[in-house]
């Protein structure tokens, strides 16, 4: 059994001049190793959750308990990658690491092995507008994990990408985070890159983030289309639905 890492208690927050929350109660679990993804749609509070858990916002109420009370290092990678076009590749994946105070050769030195395994071989010097998207986002996947992470957010990482490079993208995050060990949690409005990648999903049906439908997924990787992904996407369009109407 795999130990709870994080846990969300009773969690409220409400937007300064807002009325009503974004998230409302909210109590979840993330164990190690998961990959979980949070599922709802667009300005249900999604991007807010991440907020709070990267401590850019304070919840009024309830707490985000760590495991055993230490540091947890997340890893999180924003919505837009938000990589700095002044600076080359390898300098925007060393970023997190001189900001720690690793001295620039030295931090070079630790993101170098990186960049085959990224499929970055030969971009070092490159600057970002010459890469292709799929390649942004590996950038700012490895910028997100370099300071190493045990716990990695990641916020619709793929909704700029056209869908093939999308398709490839995600088998291959799915790997990454299987071999860095790391405890994902993803958020997304598309249903289809929640079945590929989770181990669990939180469905969402609106705003606030309250109450949600757990699914469990078993199905090894890669995965491809499936009677039971199907029925999984039945089930989560019906949670979604019930709300609409
Ligand atoms: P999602 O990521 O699910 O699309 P967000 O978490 O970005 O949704 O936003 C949830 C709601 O909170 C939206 O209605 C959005 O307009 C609002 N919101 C987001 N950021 C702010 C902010 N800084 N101030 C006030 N309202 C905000
Ligand atoms: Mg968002």
């Amino acid at each position: 059994m795999s130990v709870n890492l994080l846990e969300i208690r009773d969690l409220t927050f409400t937007y300064p001049k807002k009325e009503i929350p974004t998230i409302q109660r909210l109590n979840m679990v993330v164990r190690e190793g998961d990959f979980l993804s949070i599922l709802a749609p667009s300005g249900a509070g999604k991007s807010t959750i991440f907020r709070l858990l990267t401590e850019l916002e304070r919840p009024q109420q309830g707490q985000i308990l760590y495991e055993l009370n230490q540091d947890i290092q997340i890893g999180y990678m924003p919505q837009r990658d938000l990589l700095l076009e002044w600076r080359t590749v390898l300098d925007n994946v060393t970023l997190p690491l001189e900001l720690k105070g690793v001295q620039k050769k030295k931090a070079r030195g630790l993101a170098a092995p990186y960049f085959s395994d990224f499929g970055l071989e030969g971009t070092q010097e490159h600057y970002p507008n010459e890469l292709s998207g799929g390649m942004r986002q590996r950038v700012s996947f490895l910028r997100a994990i370099i300071g190493g992470c045990r716990v990695l957010l990641l916020d619709e990482p793929f909704s700029a990408l056209d869908a093939i490079t999308r398709l490839h993208m995600q088998d291959w995050l799915q790997e990454m985070c299987q071999k860095l060990e790391l405890t994902t949690i993803l958020v997304t409005h598309d249903i289809d890159e929640a079945l590929r990648l989770s181990d669990r999903i939180f469905v969402f049906p609106s705003t606030p983030l309250a109450e949600y439908e757990e699914i469990t997924l078993a199905e090894p990787h890669p995965r491809r289309e499936s009677k039971v992904l199907v029925d999984h996407k039945q089930r989560i369009l019906q949670t979604l639905f019930m709300e609409a109407r």
